[in-house]
């Protein structure tokens, strides 16, 4: 049977069922968002936590990301929003829920190793600013909330716009100084050459573009729990989580 996704024209509809059944601790809905900017270790550590706590994983990161590839890709202007729209929508993005992490998929082809390509970091944050697309997105996550609703979903709007009810928020910051190091060090690990202080003003430029856009802006949900992780390692913030999520919905 297949994992994938149903494509993104779903409507979303609560069957009527979803709310009149009594549900089992584990069959109940708990949907743990985790916001913030660049390189606070968002992806690995809602990886992480999905694991311990049983729920899947959403990289929100990954469809803006994959968004940004298609434009590159197609040669589509940036100013070409209609036309950035249409490639989008036909490139049906979704994943495939088969492997860990889900792999994201354009047109059914895997995206995973292009959507980190250092042109795509390069024009993303913008091409995420764009309204329209944005609209295209938080739908298509509000459907993937609905298949998948025992989720830890990570990026930067989740909290504040996708999932403004969610169980459980966080906000993860650490200094632009700290996230440039941590950056570093991934890109060390493969072997390649690193320029940390263009890894710095480029995390300082998305923090900049990221916050200040008018759709979906990177703030700090007044109902999120903020987690600074510039001292603490992975599994720190790992077990942080966990800890706090268990906190408070005790029967997970
Ligand atoms: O998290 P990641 O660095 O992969 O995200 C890439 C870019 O996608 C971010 O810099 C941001 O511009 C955009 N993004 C967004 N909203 C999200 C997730 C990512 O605008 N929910």
């Amino acid at each position: 049977m297949s994992t994938l996704d149903a494509p993104a024209t779903l409507e979303l509809q609560l069957p009527l069922d979803d709310m009149r059944s009594p549900r089992t601790p584990a069959q109940r809905p708990l949907i743990v968002t985790i916001d913030g900017p660049a390189g606070t270790g968002k992806s690995t550590v809602a990886r992480a936590l999905a694991r311990r706590l049983g729920l899947d994983f959403l990289d929100t990161g990954a469809m803006y990301r994959a968004a940004a590839a298609i434009v590159l890709d197609k040669q589509i202007r940036r100013d070409d929003v209609d036309e950035i729209l249409l490639q989008v929508a036909e490139a049906n993005l979704h994943f495939d829920w088969a492997t860990d992490p889900p792999t994201m998929l354009a047109w059914n082809k895997p995206m995973n190793t292009r959507i980190r390509d250092a042109d795509v970091t390069a024009v993303v944050s913008p091409i995420a600013g764009l309204g329209q697309l944005r609209q295209h997105m938080v739908h298509k996550q509000r459907v993937i909330g609905h298949q998948h609703p025992r989720l830890v979903t990570e990026g930067r709007d989740q909290g504040s716009v996708v999932f403004p009810s969610a169980e459980v928020k966080f906000y993860l910051d650490a200094t632009p100084e700290v996230r440039a190091a941590r950056r570093a060090d991934q890109i060390r690990a493969t072997g390649r050459p690193v320029d940390e202080a263009a890894l710095l003003a480029d995390i300082i430029e998305r923090d900049r573009s990221d916050s200040t856009r008018p759709d979906g802006p990177l703030i700090c949900p007044d109902d999120a729990l903020r987690v600074d992780t510039s001292s603490l390692t992975l599994d720190q913030v790992v077990d942080t989580l966990e800890r706090l999520v268990r906190d408070r919905v005790p029967v997970i």
